[in-house]
Protein backbone atom coordinates (compact mmCIF):
# COMPACT_ATOMS: atom_id res chain seq x y z
CA UNK A 1 0.00 0.00 0.00
CA UNK A 2 3.42 2.54 0.82
CA UNK A 3 4.47 1.76 -2.38
CA UNK A 4 1.11 2.46 -4.15
CA UNK A 5 0.82 6.16 -2.71
CA UNK A 6 4.29 7.04 -2.95
CA UNK A 7 3.81 5.71 -7.03
CA UNK A 8 0.88 8.74 -6.70
CA UNK A 9 2.63 11.56 -5.44
CA UNK A 10 5.55 10.97 -8.10
CA UNK A 11 3.17 10.58 -10.73
CA UNK A 12 1.15 13.62 -11.58
CA UNK A 13 -1.07 11.72 -14.48
CA UNK A 14 -2.02 8.69 -11.80
CA UNK A 15 -2.82 11.93 -9.49
CA UNK A 16 -5.39 12.86 -12.08
CA UNK A 17 -7.56 10.12 -11.57
CA UNK A 18 -7.08 10.22 -7.34
CA UNK A 19 -10.94 10.17 -6.24
CA UNK A 20 -12.56 13.05 -4.78
CA UNK A 21 -13.02 13.76 -1.66
CA UNK A 22 -15.34 15.83 0.41
CA UNK A 23 -12.06 18.66 1.15
CA UNK A 24 -12.09 18.70 -2.79
CA UNK A 25 -14.21 22.06 -4.08
CA UNK A 26 -15.52 23.74 -6.87
CA UNK A 27 -13.12 26.33 -8.34
CA UNK A 28 -16.67 28.14 -9.33
CA UNK A 29 -18.74 27.93 -6.47
CA UNK A 30 -17.36 26.27 -3.42
CA UNK A 31 -19.68 23.72 -3.47
CA UNK A 32 -18.10 19.86 -3.41
CA UNK A 33 -16.38 19.01 -6.49
CA UNK A 34 -17.25 15.77 -8.13
CA UNK A 35 -15.12 16.51 -11.48
CA UNK A 36 -11.24 16.97 -12.08
CA UNK A 37 -10.26 18.57 -15.06
CA UNK A 38 -6.61 18.38 -15.64
CA UNK A 39 -5.52 20.47 -18.53
CA UNK A 40 -1.95 21.60 -19.49
CA UNK A 41 -1.83 24.37 -17.51
CA UNK A 42 -3.07 22.58 -14.26
CA UNK A 43 -6.16 21.12 -12.97
CA UNK A 44 -9.79 22.28 -12.05
CA UNK A 45 -12.08 21.24 -9.59
CA UNK A 46 -15.94 21.53 -10.18
CA UNK A 47 -19.36 20.08 -8.97
CA UNK A 48 -21.63 18.43 -10.86
CA UNK A 49 -23.35 21.60 -12.03
CA UNK A 50 -20.27 23.45 -13.02
CA UNK A 51 -18.59 20.76 -14.40
CA UNK A 52 -21.90 20.08 -17.10
CA UNK A 53 -21.65 23.99 -17.63
CA UNK A 54 -18.14 24.37 -18.68
CA UNK A 55 -18.03 20.90 -20.56
CA UNK A 56 -17.96 21.89 -24.02
CA UNK A 57 -15.57 24.43 -23.68
CA UNK A 58 -13.07 22.60 -21.64
CA UNK A 59 -13.59 18.80 -22.82
CA UNK A 60 -11.94 19.25 -26.26
CA UNK A 61 -8.49 20.46 -24.50
CA UNK A 62 -8.43 18.64 -20.93
CA UNK A 63 -5.86 15.65 -20.62
CA UNK A 64 -7.88 14.03 -18.24
CA UNK A 65 -11.62 14.80 -17.18
CA UNK A 66 -12.26 12.28 -14.07
CA UNK A 67 -15.49 12.61 -13.57
CA UNK A 68 -17.54 11.27 -10.21
CA UNK A 69 -20.51 12.71 -10.42
CA UNK A 70 -21.92 9.14 -10.51
CA UNK A 71 -21.88 9.84 -6.69
CA UNK A 72 -24.30 11.96 -7.05
CA UNK A 73 -26.91 9.79 -8.11
CA UNK A 74 -29.36 8.63 -4.77
CA UNK A 75 -29.63 5.30 -6.55
CA UNK A 76 -25.72 4.87 -6.84
CA UNK A 77 -24.02 3.00 -3.98
CA UNK A 78 -22.48 4.46 -0.94
CA UNK A 79 -18.68 5.23 -1.94
CA UNK A 80 -16.84 5.60 1.01
CA UNK A 81 -13.47 7.46 2.02
CA UNK A 82 -11.83 7.53 4.76
ZN1 LIG B 1 -19.79 24.79 -8.79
Amino acid sequence: MTELQSTLVDNPAAQATTPLSAGDRCDSCGAQAYVRVTIPSGSLLFCGHHAAKHKDQLFAQALTWHDETFRLSPTAPEVTID
